[in-house]
This record gives C-alpha cells, structure tokens and sequence, in this order.
C-alpha cells in the first residue's frame, strides 16, 4: 500500500504545529518546529498570505490525517462512515480514528510514535483477544483486550515499558503495563483526543 515516505517533520513544518511523529526528539530541543518554525520549501519564509476560508479547512483536514499517519483515500471513508453514524459526523470522525490499534498503542505508551505503534502492528507483535492482528487500521472496540505477542515481550522495546510509559492514560483505556495489556473500558469521547483539531473545519470542507 502506498505510503508518505518522505521527512516528517516536515509535514510538521507545513502544518505549523508538533504532530508527534517521531517519539523522543519531538519533545526536544531539535524538533524542527522549534528550530524553524516557517513552512518548509524554497519559498517558506516569504511573508505568508492569507489563507482563504477553503485553504483553513484543508489545513485541518490534512492535520488530522497526517496525525494519525492515514491516505486521502482511507481518511475519506473514515468521513463516509461518520456521517452515517449516529451523533456529531465531526465528534464520530475523531471517534473513530481513535478506534485505530495503530493509535491505541501508542496512546498507552506501547510506542512512541504513532508511525512507530504502525510498525509493531504491521510486525505482529499486538494480538487483540488472543488473535493476532497485523492490520493498523483494526478499530477496536469496547470490551476487548489487547497484548503483545509472548515472544515479542522479551524483546528490548517492551522490557523497558513493563517499568511503565510515563503516559498518560485515557480514561476509555486501562494499561497494565507489568503484562502489556491494555483493555478498551468504553469508545472514546471528544475529550478523549490529545490532538488540538477543529473537526467542524474538516466537516465543513468535505460538505463543500
Ligand atoms: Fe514533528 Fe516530532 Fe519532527 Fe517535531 S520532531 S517536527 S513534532 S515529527
């Protein structure tokens, strides 16, 4: 499946905020929003415009998407089937891109980047109740449990977690970070979201 394959930070850079793409450097001192916080390209520090109502939108849209590391194409059903969920598309659109085991691993500390949580399930290293998934975009739902592999725990990586993430946990997961189990307590609400996103502006732009 195609995928971005170029600097993320740049992707940072475009969209004028931290995406968390890249674990530890991101709360450093080099994370290059820090150290240059203009657009990226030849023409990046010249005086900005501004934007019109459509480029804000659009902005927000691929803040999102590129947040939680999903193509145009995919990031568009996920908006489909918002909008035939029950309650706010906008609230149903990050509700189900929190549902994504790629964004619950890393949001109980499993990995410290979503990219990074992409590639341990892509590697099979998660099982969810006991089966093996290797698929990122898996929505998990409530009620059910999700681990690591038995021979993947000994591995570095997860030895180091076991004495804990330092994460902050969302309150619809609880992690069990001595048995790297997370169990999924409820679906996630608006609060729940850890991304500064303006899901109206996404809904609007789509709507269009
Ligand atoms: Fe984004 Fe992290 Fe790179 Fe900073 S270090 S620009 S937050 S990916």
């Amino acid at each position: 499946m195609a995928r971005y394959t170029g600097s993320v930070c740049r992707l940072c850079r475009r969209e004028g905020t931290k995406l968390f793409l890249k674990g530890e450097r991101c709360f450093s001192g080099k994370c290059a929003v820090s150290v240059r916080p203009t657009p990226p390209g030849q023409h990046g520090q010249a005086r900005q415009r501004k934007m019109s109502e459509y480029g804000i939108q659009l902005r927000e849209k691929q803040k999102c998407r590129r947040a939680y590391g999903v193509l145009e194409a995919q990031f568009h059903r996920y908006y489909q089937r918002a909008t035939n969920m029950k309650g706010i598309t906008g609230e149903n659109l990050l509700q189900l891109l929190e549902r994504r085991l790629d964004n619950v691993i890393y949001r109980v500390g499993l990995a410290a980047s979503r990219p990074q949580a992409r590639q341990l399930v892509c590697h099979g290293h998660v099982l969810v109740d006991g089966h093996k998934v290797d698929i990122p975009s898996f929505l998990v739902k409530a009620g059910q449990v999700i681990t690591i592999r038995e021979r993947s725990r000994e591995q570095e990586h997860f030895k180091v977690l076991r004495e804990g993430s330092g994460r902050i946990i969302p309150k619809w997961l609880t992690f069990d970070a001595e048995n790297l189990t997370v169990s999924v307590a409820a679906l996630p609400a608006r609060e729940d979201v850890d991304l500064s996103i303006q899901e109206h502006l996404i809904v609007e732009l789509y709507s269009r």
